[in-house]
């Protein structure tokens, strides 16, 4: 379930959106069709007001495409691996996928952003001051004026110092640079970011109960997506962290029974499924190539009565959807790669030499065990 539209690719950065950008488009123009422009410029026609309306929610969605463009292009010039940007109700994230490898690296890339959002404030603050001074009329004068006055509140909202908004980045950049200690950085700046989320919910809450008014709902929301996307940052610390040095090689299943691609799916069944302990095999065809992965799940979709005439390359999941990797890589860098389709297995590759098979009870195992290694003893 793939929601995201593709939009551009600027400086080789990738920009998405999900769907849900389209609904705080509507809005936008919506508030500004409907609340801003009839107060600054009344007699303004509905459909001007719209056009214009419209008009400035694509600016705004701009000025946030600006800003976590900012962060990933500092990051990239910093030699950290960035996927790309992908655009939603909450504005934007960008999807960087590399290790933040230094304090001073992670206080450039979070100061990045807010910066970019305080240049376009002031640059819109003036387009609006020099409008006004030479007469121009109020319709083009508040177009600016409101896109300057939600970028000051974006970027307070941004630089409240509570992970993972990019004020709690820099508190962790700057916590991490003090104690030379990335993981209690991580813990301190997450305790304010759910503090922070707590409280917002909280205050929607009452502001909802005491006003009825909406837009408390609309703090509960963002409160309740700052505090999920704390945990998922922290969770995903602790794996990075565990895993932290530990290679594809070390947790592989090493020599994997590899099958004949031509075998049925009967013989592939009784002499291999049954046989052996493995939920997936390899296959290879007649000149020894690996061609692709036969998993259990993919045995079992085959009816009974066609398993005679179904060979194993049928029912194989080609090699070109399978995650491979060398022995040697990290494999934090593997993990992202594992999808759903290759049913959470990859392969390894030393070479053209298949050597092992890595499976999410493989990572589980050596996660657990790197649990072992990192907790602290209990006092007695
Ligand atoms: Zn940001």
């Amino acid at each position: 379930m793939n929601q995201e539209i593709p939009i551009a690719r600027i400086a080789g950065i990738r920009v998405a959106a999900h769907w849900s950008v389209l609904v705080i488009g509507a809005l936008l123009a919506w508030s500004v069709a409907a609340g801003v422009i009839p107060v600054a410029a009344p007699g303004t026609s509905v459909l001007i007001a719209w056009l214009v309306g419209t008009g400035t929610a694509v600016l705004l969605i701009a000025s946030l495409t600006a800003h976590e463009l900012a962060h990933s292009l500092v990051a990239r010039q910093r030699g950290v691996a960035v996927e790309g940007i992908t655009l939603w109700v909450f504005g934007g994230v960008s999807h960087i996928k590399g290790d933040w490898g230094s304090a001073r690296t992670e206080i450039a890339v979070a100061v990045a952003g807010p910066a970019t959002t305080l240049i376009l404030a002031g640059l819109f603050y003036g387009i609006a001051a020099a409008l006004d001074a030479v007469g121009a009329p109020p319709l083009a004068v508040v177009v600016p004026w409101w896109l300057a006055v939600v970028n000051v509140t974006l970027l307070v909202f941004n630089t409240v110092p509570a992970f993972p908004l990019d004020g709690g980045r820099i508190l962790r950049g700057i916590l991490w640079a003090h104690r030379g200690d990335r993981a209690s950085a991580t813990r301190s700046a997450a305790l304010w970011g759910r503090i922070f989320a707590f409280f917002l919910m909280a205050a929607g809450l009452v502001d909802f109960f005491l006003t009825s008014d909406i837009g408390g709902i609309w703090l509960v929301f963002i409160g309740w997506f700052l505090e999920t996307a704390n945990r998922a940052e922290v969770q995903g610390e602790s794996v990075q962290r565990m895993l932290a040095g530990v290679t594809v090689g070390q947790v592989m299943t090493p020599n994997p029974v590899v099958v004949p691609g031509w075998v049925s799916v009967d013989v592939l069944i009784e002499q291999y499924a049954m046989r052996y302990h493995f939920t997936t095999f390899p296959i290879h065809d007649i000149s020894g190539h690996i061609q692709g992965l036969v998993t259990l799940r993919g045995m079992k979709r085959v009816a009974v009565a066609e398993r005679g005439h179904m060979r194993a390359a049928d029912i194989a999941i080609p090699l070109e959807q399978v995650p491979t990797a060398a022995s040697g890589d990290p494999l934090v860098d593997l993990l992202p790669r594992l999808g759903i389709s290759s049913d959470g297995r990859a392969l390894v590759f030393d070479g053209d030499q298949l050597v092992g098979i890595v499976s999410p009870s493989d990572i589980a195992r050596r996660m657990q065990l790197g649990e072992l290694r990192v907790m602290p003893p209990r006092a007695a």
